[in-house]
């Protein structure tokens, strides 16, 4: 037992984990006093554990993936079988219930990656979430869902999945923030796309609980949209993450390709100015080189942050390579004078990355990186070109005017040559 890693925790953490833990026991144990259980209710406990672990059997694959690509906090799918625990069996029951899906979830999938004293943690949140949605029915309902009052059941399983969603993600995030060095609200809650699949996840619960008591045998049918549910989140998840940078979050290069073409097509057919941007940090390397590599991805990350906060959320923000950023400034307001606007939001990025100071902590204490600088080139669509090529050549050949004009400038494009005409002479 000594050998635990969970001891190796910080005592920030490790206190109120076992708090937590201890309080789930003792809730649980606390509900089993005085307990009567009919047989029906064993069945239905019985079922559901059979379900959850059935549906562990066939999705795991799939959720092994979903969870390599998501950062940060991660939601998985068994909550569809311990929320219609929660809100159909007493809480006893439904926190035994947790324990088989939860844990046998665990050990198929995640024993190898995760600790079990992380399991343990999660586990803990799961069993008070589910005694918090049962508190919730039996507050609002007079109970379980089969013995609920039938006018107040729905609000009931709409205030219940509040509840059990509230307690087990506050708890999760609670400890990913007490275990992070700097935590991150972005990381420590899951993200919006992880929300909504834990409330598409709880909903499907509800209809669980509801398609049970009329007859159990429907729950068959629950299974097939359960997983492709599970693999449409899984796609739209890879598609994200082949579009993203890694390292700033940004879309990448091709990506950015791709979303240009598409925006200057619609463009087209609504006859707006729109305009490219390459901004090119200055010197870089010389931060790379007094910093070291880590400090200047930090920088990078804390640029993209910075041009994304500059330009409204249509505008494609994109890294093309190294320290070089792309924008596609979408719909410019001012269709007569776009040249000045385009101008203007150039200058607001260029000053902007000039006062950043980004902050980062290091082996040797706080660092601040400040007194950086961009050269930023420009180009205006329609007037420098119609297609993303063309408005790239222009926008880096005015980037190397404003490197040549001794850096921290913004360029305006000029129109390129037009290529020549007419067949070579055979010679
Ligand atoms: P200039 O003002 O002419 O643009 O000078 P520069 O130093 O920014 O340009 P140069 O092209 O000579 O060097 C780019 C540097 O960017 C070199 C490389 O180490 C650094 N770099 C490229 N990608 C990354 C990255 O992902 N992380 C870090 N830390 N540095 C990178
Ligand atoms: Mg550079
Ligand atoms: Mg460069």
């Amino acid at each position: 037992m000594r050998s635990w890693p969970v001891w190796g925790l910080p005592t920030r953490v490790l206190w109120p984990v076992l708090l937590v833990e201890m309080c789930a026991v003792g809730l649980v144990a606390s509900q089993v006093v005085g307990l009567t259980l009919t047989r029906d209710h064993l069945v239905s406990a019985a079922m559901l554990a059979v379900l959850g672990a059935l549906h562990t059997e066939v999705s795991f694959g799939l959720e092994r993936v979903r969870r390599r690509i998501v950062d940060g906090n991660y939601v998985d799918l068994a909550s569809v079988w311990t929320f219609s625990a929660a809100i159909l069996l007493p809480a006893p029951l439904a926190a035994a219930v947790a324990v088989v899906v939860v844990g046998h979830l665990w050990f198929r999938a995640w024993r190898r990656q995760t600790p079990l004293f992380k399991f343990s943690f999660n586990l803990a949140a799961v069993v008070l979430a589910c005694l918090a949605a049962s508190a919730v029915m039996a507050a609002v309902a007079g109970g379980p869902v089969p013995a609920a009052d039938g006018d107040a059941r729905l609000v009931a399983i709409v205030l219940a999945v509040l509840a059990y969603t509230t307690v087990n993600s506050c708890l999760v995030a609670g400890a990913i923030a007490l275990a992070t060095a700097r935590p991150d609200p972005t990381t420590v809650f899951a993200s919006w796309n992880e929300n909504l699949l834990e409330l598409a996840t709880l909903c499907l619960g509800a209809i669980v609980a509801l398609t049970f008591v009329v007859n159990p045998l429907l729950l068959v049918l629950v299974l097939p949209p359960l997983l492709v549910l599970q693999r449409s989140v899984l796609v739209s998840q890879l598609e994200e993450k082949a579009s993203t940078d890694g390292k700033t979050g940004l879309l990448n290069a091709a990506a950015w390709h791709t979303q240009a073409e598409r925006e200057l097509r619609r463009a087209e057919r609504r006859a707006a100015p729109r305009a490219v941007l390459v901004v090119d940090l200055d010197h870089f390397k010389h931060v790379n080189d007094r910093h070291g590599h880590l400090a200047g991805d930090e920088v990078l990350a804390a640029v993209a942050d910075a041009l994304r906060a500059e330009v409204r959320d249509r505008d494609l923000v994109g890294r093309f390579g190294g320290e070089e950023f792309v924008v596609l400034l979408g719909t410019l307001g001012d269709p007569q004078d776009g040249a000045a606007e385009l101008t203007a939001v150039a200058e607001r990025i260029r000053g902007r990355i000039a006062a950043l100071r980004v902050e980062m902590p290091t082996a040797d204490g706080p660092l601040t990186v400040a007194g950086l600088s961009a050269s930023v080139g420009a180009a205006l669509y329609p007037d420098h070109g119609r297609d993303v090529r063309t408005l790239l050549q222009v926008a880096d050949t005015a980037l190397y005017a404003a490197k040549r004009a001794g850096r921290n400038v913004v360029r305006m494009g000029m129109h390129l040559p037009a290529p020549a005409t007419g067949s070579p002479r055979a010679g």
